[in-house]
């Protein structure tokens, strides 16, 4: 395992997609999406994607230079990702929504043909540090099935996030952000202990006989699917979750729904919502009763001598305040493959030091 200082990985990251063919800008937005995700936790979202992208590339799904399109019909934008990188059309959006929510109290932006917008949480979290509280709903636009209906094990809706932030002012130093797949766990989760030996917990899928998928190579094989969030005992409630996602991210982002005809390409559509709470309260009321909130659902015993109650962003804000201070880990699995994809693209003298 090695332990990457966070600037020197955004470099690595953004010389590589500018070797794919990224202007400078375009590449900076991607490699700091990126690094973002691994900065609070999800490794998932990080690095880890390059050499994906980069086949991408290659496979002409995503075009390292192009922008979205954006339509606007009164107070509301729909934005066309037109093959442009996920994280440029997911910065697009928030900026419209800071715009529009900002004049008029309220924002909606549709997205259809997204490259992966990544983590959620990091547009949600944009859009609460200026106030505002966000929502979404995002789809896979009928590919990359990966979850289950209750009592099968079928494939059929991709994994869904749907995500909330809320700002908390002078009560928290960080937002609270909930930003959750409507799935058992994110597929980028199984991605990761791909080729790591590691058995899969068996909450996470199901297969045909009942039983879980036991490897994620298995998995990655089409074996088995992913339960909804809830498993095997209260998954209609993630399944449920899961379709209102696939329908809100189709109506609002006019895309596609996951059938049996549906490509299996991985981008996103989505519903982006912003409402600014200014206009129903002021941020003084939001402080305390957010620090009241707070201080009541802490007082909950714990169970278990070292047990916590931790809020919902909280996780992340405690992992990144860790990784800026003592560096991001790199499994040597993705470390290889980093290397690998430095090759390809030449930029090997981009790698971080913690390579050599
Ligand atoms: P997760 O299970 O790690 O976290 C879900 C939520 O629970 C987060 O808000 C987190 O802060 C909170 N949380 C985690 N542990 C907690 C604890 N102990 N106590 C209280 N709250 C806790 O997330 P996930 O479902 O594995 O998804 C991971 C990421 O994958 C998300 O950022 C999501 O946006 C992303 N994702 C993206 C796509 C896409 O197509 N772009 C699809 C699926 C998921």
């Amino acid at each position: 395992m090695l332990t990457v200082e966070p600037d020197s990985l955004e470099s690595f990251a953004r010389a590589t997609i500018e070797a794919s063919g990224a202007t400078p800008e375009i590449a900076e937005t991607v490699a700091r999406s990126l690094v973002s995700s691994d900065l609070v936790g999800h490794s998932s979202h990080g690095v880890v994607r390059l050499p994906y992208y980069a086949d991408q590339i290659a496979a002409g799904t995503v075009d390292p230079t192009a922008m979205p399109s954006i339509e606007q019909t009164g107070l509301f934008h729909q934005i066309d990702g037109s093959g442009a990188f996920g994280q440029v059309t997911g910065r697009r959006a928030v900026e419209l929504l800071l715009e529009t929510t900002n004049e008029h109290g309220v924002g909606v932006v549709g997205i259809r043909n997204s490259g992966h917008l990544g983590r959620i949480g990091e547009w949600a979290d944009r859009i609460a540090d200026e106030g505002l509280l966000f929502s979404s709903w995002v789809n896979l636009q009928g590919g990359a099935q990966r979850i289950a209906p209750p009592g099968t094990a079928d494939r059929r809706l991709g994994t869904n996030p749907i995500t909330f932030a809320v700002p908390t002012f002078d009560a928290l130093d960080f937002n609270l952000l909930y930003d959750g797949a409507t799935s058992q766990v994110a597929h980028g989760k199984i991605i990761e202990r791909d080729g790591s030996g590691e058995t899969l917990p068996p909450a996470w899928t199901i297969t045909e006989s009942g039983e879980p998928v036991e490897y994620a190579a298995d998995f990655e094989d089409q074996v088995g699917a992913l339960l909804p969030l809830g498993g095997t005992e209260s998954g209609h409630k993630g399944f449920g979750l899961a379709i209102m996602a696939e329908l809100f991210a189709s109506l609002v982002g006019d895309g596609p729904v996951s059938t049996k005809e549906s490509q299996d390409w991985a981008g996103n559509g989505a519903a982006f919502l912003a409402i600014d709470p200014s206009v129903f309260t002021t941020r003084e009321a939001i402080s305390i009763r957010v620090e009241a909130l707070i201080e009541y659902l802490r007082s909950a015993e714990p169970i278990a001598d070292d047990g916590e109650v931790i809020l919902p962003g909280e996780p992340e804000h405690r992992t990144a305040r860790e990784r800026r201070d003592q560096g991001i880990p790199i499994e040597d699995a993705v470390a290889d493959n980093l290397e690998t994809v430095a090759t390809d693209r030449d930029v090997e003298d981009a790698l971080p030091p913690a390579f050599r």
